[in-house]
């Protein structure tokens, strides 16, 4: 079986790429250069030989998904632009977002051999930041309606809900409907990456860690980057997963007690969690509840101190953090 993944040079990307290679799965992996060898070593080092993955690209908006995903059997869409803030919210963020899922998804509904494309969406489309909901499960949608000011999460609530309503519209074409769509909404993801890039989930920490931001005192979901990989490959193999959106979310915390946790496993750090205080209010903390993923047998997910202590340590020995400071 051949699947594409997109953003393969992610963070999640590379897992998942990973993942599918030490499953034995050939892998077409979508990047935005290419050429640019340097960023492709990683991926490279997961298969020495190079017999089960091979490299194609582009920028998401101009790719030509019918001509790319030619042959492919399952497409992992995980690219889209990760970033909180642009002087240009629409074509930097939100315009990709939306024209590379539904670019993917039209090219599926041409190419019968696929079966199936699962878009990483996210949990900012399942709850807003300082939601004052208790419960929040799978069913649930973001109510983020600022593009300006808040780019990214609308991004993510747009392209999710282009893909609901191009593939209801597909399911109902004979001719078309050869391919199902499954979506997997992650909570903030961290762990260490498999390269020495820093996206922009961990950058937030890093950032609190280097005492160049203050953690704000709101609530969060998080999960383990090898968890989100995992539940992928999951939507991948599952049909039960089919039609789905799979909310991934391992424990709900605040941005405060994650440094608080860190420095406390971490006893090299030199300042104390007093120093990272701020003036927010408690916070309010809701529940997160993944009901689909409990069907699928995702089973337990990784303690979320071991999730902090792998991406504490490889920040550690990348330098990327000081705890000298
Ligand atoms: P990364 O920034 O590491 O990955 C994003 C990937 O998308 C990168 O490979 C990037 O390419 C690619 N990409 C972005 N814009 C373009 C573009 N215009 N053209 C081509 N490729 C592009 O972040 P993550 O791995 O964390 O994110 C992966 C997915 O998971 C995203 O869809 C994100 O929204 C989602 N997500 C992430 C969460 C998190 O906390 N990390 C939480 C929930 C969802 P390049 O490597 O060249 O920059």
């Amino acid at each position: 079986n051949l699947v594409a993944v997109t953003g393969a040079t992610g963070f999640l990307g590379a897992y998942i790429v990973r993942d599918l290679l030490e499953q034995n799965y050939r892998v077409l992996a979508f990047v935005r250069d290419p050429y640019n060898q340097e960023k492709l070593k990683t991926l490279k080092s997961f298969d020495p030989t190079g017999s089960k993955l091979t490299f194609t690209g582009g920028d998401l908006e101009t790719i030509d998904y019918e001509k790319e995903l030619k042959n492919v059997n399952y497409v992992i869409h995980t690219a889209s632009p990760f970033k909180y803030s642009s002087p240009d919210p629409w074509g930097e963020i939100i315009n990709p977002a939306i024209n590379g899922t539904l670019g993917v998804l039209k090219a599926a509904s041409k190419i019968s051999t696929i079966k199936k494309v699962i878009v990483t969406s996210s949990g900012l489309a399942v709850y807003d930041i300082g939601t004052k909901k208790p419960e929040i499960n799978d069913d649930d949608w973001s109510n983020v309606q600022d593009p300006i000011n808040q780019p990214y999460p609308y991004s993510k609530v747009a392209a999710e809900k282009k893909a609901w309503e191009y593939i209801k519209e597909n399911n109902e074409n004979p001719s078309t409907n050869h391919f199902k769509l499954v979506v997997i909404n992650p909570s903030y993801i961290l762990g260490a990456a498999l390269s020495p890039l820093v996206n922009a989930s961990v950058a937030t920490i890093v950032r609190h860690l280097t005492l160049a931001e203050k953690p704000r005192n709101v609530a969060i979901g998080v999960v383990d980057v090898r968890d989100v990989s995992r539940s992928h490959l999951i939507a991948l193999e599952n049909d039960d997963a089919n039609d789905q959106r799979l909310l991934v979310s391992a424990k709900v915390v605040t941005f405060k007690s994650i440094s608080d946790s860190i420095v406390q496993l971490f006893p090299q750090f030199k300042f104390n969690t007093n120093t990272l205080n701020n003036e927010d209010p408690e916070p309010f903390i809701f529940n997160l509840k993944s009901t689909k993923l409990d069907k699928l047998n995702f089973g337990q997910f990784i303690p979320f101190d071991e999730t902090l202590k792998t991406m504490t340590k490889h920040l550690l020995d990348l330098k990327i953090i000081n705890p000298e400071l």
